[in-house]
Formats: structure tokens, sequence, C-alpha cells
């Protein structure tokens, strides 16, 4: 099935961006532990930072759908973005090693104030700017098509492909300059990279935006309202009651959805902690850098989205002329998604079962359950922006779209929270009495998290589809 030449132009873009992003991530907890901060701390921060970066989609998709129009706040946000990598090579720069002459143990004494003030900046700035590019390219993809094309949840699983190959190339180039407590600076590199990228994505959107990006009848999108639009739409138009009960269907399932990333997004940091510690990851005589590991999601998700985009516009033109309509199944595959999230914990969770904290484990353990994750990310992350696009009235189209990144930002915050569970060895600890005292009981407790999720939006997935017809 073809599809327009602006959705490339939007997977290009994206994936110049989120190399960006995830390159950096690939560093930023190793960069913190290195010298800067405690692992504790380090997953505080981390959680915090991520939590922020998806919570800002909001701001940049009001002000988008209010004043500047899609393709102005991608360009800023863009730029931002770029300063606010070109600050973590500053800080990076300037950090230096905190070993004693003795070596191994860390001096006090080594002050690396400006570094982690610099990276504190390049943090503020990497979280506004996301703010105003993430949710705005996402709508784009949707304004692409007429507002009930079939090949939306196709378009998206494409536009996610971008996602996903920049998130795979990104840990594999940005990992190749890990730094150590010994030399931490190296770090700067990758950080660097992340930043030319980041241009990179900027320069292509802004040369053929103009070409591109077009309606199916050959209308500009992602112009700023004009005043006569927004007198018609944002002044004084109320919301029907379908449209209120399409945004409901908005806000429940992304209330759901928070389980699903709060359990995926250990992978920067418990999961990550995990390969470093507690797996073996010798191949061929040859150690593997724990950063790559980050990759394994990414391509996972690159080799299936091809598969899964198929399947949709297989089931899309099945149900012609039955009376399912596409959205009903949009939030079953929600649905889904958590329950392939809790069925990759239950896998690693039998696999550590019993071992001590000396062991390490085959890398094959956490190699399935990023696999099985993808399987769940694609049932879930293209679908619900497909959904989003499809239920949103066109004047909040980038709001809601904010929205639903919101959920990722809750959970950002509590998946840092519960990544400060994984067990060191020392006194168990606990969650809402949930009792946590080795690996196994860790990840049990995402099993249980996203399980119950899944079900719970299964029972209440007919009542949703009924709000969206
Ligand atoms: N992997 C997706 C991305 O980077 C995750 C988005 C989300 O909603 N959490 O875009």
């Amino acid at each position: 099935m073809k599809h327009p030449k602006g959705l490339y132009l939007l997977f290009i873009t994206e994936m110049a961006e989120r190399f960006s992003y995830y390159g950096m991530r690939a560093l930023f907890t190793l960069y913190m532990v290195a010298v800067l901060f405690t692992m504790e701390d380090a997953s505080e921060i981390y959680g915090t930072y991520t939590g922020l970066v998806y919570l800002t989609p909001l701001l940049g998709g009001y002000i988008a759908d209010r004043y500047w129009g899609n393709r102005r706040s991608i360009i800023v946000g863009g730029l931002v973005m770029a300063v606010g990598q070109f600050l973590m090579f500053l800080s990076a720069c300037l950090v230096q090693q905190s070993i004693s002459a003795e070596g191994g143990a860390i001096d006090a004494s080594v002050d690396n104030q400006a570094s982690v003030i610099l990276m504190f900046c390049a943090l503020g700035c990497l979280i506004l700017g996301n703010g105003f590019f993430k949710p705005n390219i996402s709508t784009m993809v949707g304004d692409l098509y007429d507002a009930q094309d079939k090949r939306k949840d196709s378009a998206f699983t494409i536009f996610y492909m971008g996602i996903n190959l920049g998130a795979f190339i990104a840990p594999l180039v940005c990992g190749c300059f890990e730094g150590n407590f010994s030399d931490p600076s190296r770090f700067r590199w990758g950080f660097l990279i992340a930043c030319l990228a980041m241009i990179v994505s900027v320069v292509i959107f802004a040369l053929f935006k103009k070409r591109y990006l077009v309606t199916p009848n050959g209308e500009p999108i992602g112009l700023a309202p004009t005043a006569q639009h927004k007198e018609k739409h944002q002044g004084s138009q109320p919301l029907t009651s379908r449209e209120k009960a399409h945004i409901g269907v908005i806000f429940i399932v992304a209330t759901f959805v928070i389980f699903f990333w709060a359990a995926y997004e250990q992978a920067g940091v418990s999961l990550t902690y995990f390969t470093d510690s507690q797996t073996d990851r010798t191949l061929f005589g040859w150690t593997v850098p724990t950063s790559w590991f980050q990759s394994l999601p990414a391509i996972f998700c690159v080799i299936l989205a091809p598969v899964m985009a198929m399947l949709w516009e297989m089931l899309g033109k099945c149900r012609i002329g039955s009376s399912k309509s596409l959205e009903q199944s949009s939030v079953q595959k929600q649905a889904i998604g958590l329950a392939f999230l809790s069925l990759g914990y239950l896998v690693i969770a039998l696999g550590v079962k019993d071992i001590d904290p000396t062991t390490k484990v085959s890398m094959l353990w956490i190699t399935s359950l990023y696999f099985i994750h993808e399987l769940g990310e694609l049932s879930l992350s293209p679908i619900g922006l497909s959904m989003v696009s499809k239920l949103s009235p066109k004047r909040f189209a980038s709001l809601l779209m904010g929205v639903w990144f919101m959920s990722t930002a809750a959970s950002n915050f509590l998946a840092g929270k519960l990544s400060t569970l994984y067990p060191d060895g020392g006194a168990a600890k606990s969650f809402l009495g949930y009792e946590v005292s080795d690996l196994n009981d860790f990840f049990m407790l995402f099993v249980i998290m996203a399980g119950v999720a899944s079900v719970l939006l299964f029972i209440i997935s007919p009542k949703l589809n009924k709000m969206m017809k």
C-alpha cells in the first residue's frame, strides 16, 4: 500500500531526533554513576528527566494548536534540544576523574560542580525542546491522511520504525564512547554526536517541509492557525458530546498505558544495571558493552514493525462491510501490549529464580525479555498514536497528543521510583506493601502490574468501544 512522501520526511526527521535522544540516554545513567552521583540518585534523576521530557508535550501541543502550528514548533523544539545536547558535551568536557592516587576509592575532594550544573541546564533544554518537537511530529503523521483513512495504523507503524531505527543505531554509535570513573570525559564525544544528529534532523525538516507536508488534497499542513480559524474553532465552539466521549477514551486508555511504560522503561535503568552487573556479556571472548543492549528492543522493533504493519492492514481490510470499526480493536491492542509486557518479565523472573547476587546469567534472558516487550510495544504504541489521531477533534489534535505523552511522563516518574527497588544485596525494600528481597521479586512486581492492567483494560474495552462510535 502506497503512503504519501511526507510520511518518509517525518520518518527521517524523527529518526534523527530519536537517534539524538536515545544516544544521549544510553550514556546518561552511566555518565552520572561514573563520577557524579550514586546509583540511587542517578535513578531518581533519570526518572525525573525522562518524566519531564514527556510532560512538556502538553505545553508544546497547546502552543502549536493555538499559536505556532506544528512546523514552527518542531523547528524551535529541535534547536533547543540541540543546545541541550551541546551542554551535555560541555558538561562532560569539564568532568574530572575522582579516584584517589591509590586507585579505586572515590576522592571526595574532586569538585565536579560545574559539570553537574551544566548537566542540569542541558536537561532543562532537552525537556523543553522535546515538548515542542515530539507531539507535533506525531500529529503531522495523522494529518497526511483523511480522517478515517485505513492506512493510518500502518502509517504510524512505519513512522514508529523510524523512531526505532534511530533508537537502534544511537546506542551503538554513542556507546562507543562509554567512559568510566577513571576516564569520565570520554562520554563527551557521545553527547556531541547526539547534538549533531539533532541539527541534521532540523535541517532536513526545514528544507523539505514545504514540498512534502501536504494533505491528500495538496493543502499545506502544520501551519499556524489563522485568526479566522482560531475564532471559529478555538474561541467559540464548545465540544459536542461525541467529541467529549472520544476525549474521555483518550484519557482512560492513557491511564492504563502508564503501567505499560513504567515497566517498559526499566530498560534505561534497572534493566541496564542488571545487564551491567548480572549478565554474562561475553561473546566469543569479547565483552559486549552494556549500553549496546539498549539497541536490542529497537532492532527487534524495526524487524517486527513491517510484519505488524502488514497485519494491521490485513485486519483493516477484513473489516470492510463488517459492523466492527477499526477503533474497536485499538483498545484491545493496547491490552494485548500490556499482556506481552507482563509475559516478558515472567520469562526473566523464572530465569533468575534463586540465583545469588554474584551469579551472572546468560544474555539470552535479557534478549528474550526485549523481544517479547517489542511485540507489546508494537501492539500498543503506534496503534495508540493512531487512535489519538483518529479520535481527536482537529482543533485540539496536538494538545491531545500531549495528553497521550503525559502518560509516558507519569510512567517515567514511576519507572525511576520502581527502579530504586532493584535489589542491591542489602536489606529487602518494599513498595506499597510489596516486599522485594531478590531479583525474582523485583521482576514479578512488573509481571503483576502489567498483567492486572491488561486484564482490566480487556474487561472495560467493550464500553470504550461504544464511546468511540
Ligand atoms: N519509543 C517511543 C519513542 O521514543 C516511546 C514513546 C512513548 O510514548 N513512550 O517515541
